[in-house]
């Protein structure tokens, strides 16, 4: 076979479909966020960064850069091996027991990633537990898809966010058989939040656990920034909570807070967590910061929500359509691959504006779009200026404009 000749044709295959993705070349400026500099063949250039998932800036937040270079400086740069062979620092330690005070848990588990955190413990339980049918939201995120993929158990895939779609598939299911339902609080790409409390109503009906990624929601929702669970007061009603230290938290890692036997279990089992060197000691000390942080100050949250409603108010004001939702998650549908593409280019090299277009298979066809995630640091010339430029961008590209 000539391989060279294989890769190539099907990566002519998704510039085809107009999905080849081509990654923005940028560094951030400490304390500057959300500006960064774009290397071009051009040279430098400045740029304004509208699709962050560093949500509240935490990144560049001085306790948390400030906790990190102690840390380096410290006990140095890696922690030198897997959780079991000499890799289980102090910092981990406490990172897990703030995590598991977070959300209310007995105990909790890091691991190098939310991806990772998904793939092994939906993959554990699902290939551990005999006979367990996984109840999985259509919509869920490619983590947890390829971690019930990996567990071999039976999948049920329910209609999105839909009560009466999941409760006649569990009616359907063997009365007998262990279930868990996977599900996520806010759905990033549209916005839109789960009902978890009826969710959980469900479980209880049917005897079925609660696996709720809540990736999107943690340092940004619940009073102490335990996300959206925290937040409706239901952290006690699921068996696990999932959530990232690489978006709100701002630095990197993932983790379940559970039982204490459930994320035993899971340290137990599952190769995903075993057999892979631990986070950097920095990272999890610069993790330990932000989530102290966020769990006494409201200011990065309040600020967050309000600069959401500002930037959706002026898109209103200026006939921009974006999808309504109860999130912090602004998008504005295009609906064509080549002209969201086209948008965006546009944004970034006449308008220092930076929003990766997001198409297929991300989001459906014909559902293209861009996602603009404001942060407490984008001021009100930020937010001017970009919907300045999408206003100019609508009329030539003809795209409909909602009726203020
Ligand atoms: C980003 C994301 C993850 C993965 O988290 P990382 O820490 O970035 O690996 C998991 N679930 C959802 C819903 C996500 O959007």
């Amino acid at each position: 076979m000539d391989f060279e000749a294989y890769f190539k044709s099907e990566l002519d295959g998704l510039h085809e479909e107009g999905r080849y993705r081509v990654f923005a070349d940028i560094e951030r400026h400490r304390g500057n966020f959300p500006r960064a500099t774009r290397h071009t063949a051009d040279g430098p250039r400045e740029v304004t960064v509208w699709c962050s998932n560093d949500y509240l800036g935490m990144g560049q937040h001085p306790k948390v850069i400030e906790a990190m270079k102690n840390a380096i400086d410290h006990c140095g740069a890696g922690a030198g091996g897997t959780r079991n062979i000499s890799g289980t620092t102090h910092y981990h330690v406490l990172l897990e027991r703030e995590l598991a005070e977070l959300h209310g848990k007995e105990s909790a588990l890091i691991f190098t990633s939310g991806y990772v955190s998904n793939w092994a413990a939906l993959g554990t339980l699902g290939a551990k537990i005999p006979g367990l049918v996984i109840f999985s939201d259509a919509l869920n995120h490619a983590s947890m898809i390829e971690g019930i993929r990996h567990a071999r158990c039976e999948r049920v895939i329910w209609r999105h966010n839909d009560l009466n779609d999941l409760e006649a598939k569990l009616a359907a299911a063997d009365p007998n058989a262990p279930k868990l339902i996977a599900f996520e609080s806010v759905y990033s790409m549209d916005g839109d939040i789960a009902p978890i409390k009826e969710i959980c109503d469900l479980a209880d009906k049917y005897g079925a656990m609660t696996y709720l990624d809540e990736v999107h929601a943690v340092g940004m929702y619940g009073p102490r920034g335990g996300g959206i669970a925290e937040r409706e007061g239901l952290m006690d009603r699921l068996t696990v909570i999932e959530g990232t230290l690489g978006k709100a938290f701002g630095v990197m890692g993932g983790y379940i807070a559970a039982s204490a036997a459930l994320c035993d279990f899971i340290r137990s089992f599952s190769s995903g967590f075993i057999f892979t060197t631990s986070l950097p000691p920095a990272l999890v000390a610069g993790a330990v910061a932000s989530i102290q942080h966020l769990k006494v100050s409201s200011f990065e949250r309040a600020r967050h929500q309000e600069r959401v409603r500002k930037l959706r108010s002026l898109l209103d004001a200026s006939g921009i359509p974006h999808m309504r939702n109860p999130s912090h998650i602004v998008p504005v549908v295009v609906a064509d691959a080549a002209k969201c593409k086209w948008i965006s280019d546009i944004l970034l090299d006449n308008f220092d504006v930076y929003v990766q277009p997001i198409n297929y298979p991300t989001v459906p066809k014909k559902t293209e779009r861009l996602r603009f995630t404001p942060t407490p640091l984008h001021s009100d010339a930020d937010m001017e200026h970009l919907v300045e430029a999408l206003h100019s961008l609508w009329a030539r590209c003809a795209l409909a404009r909602a009726v203020a």
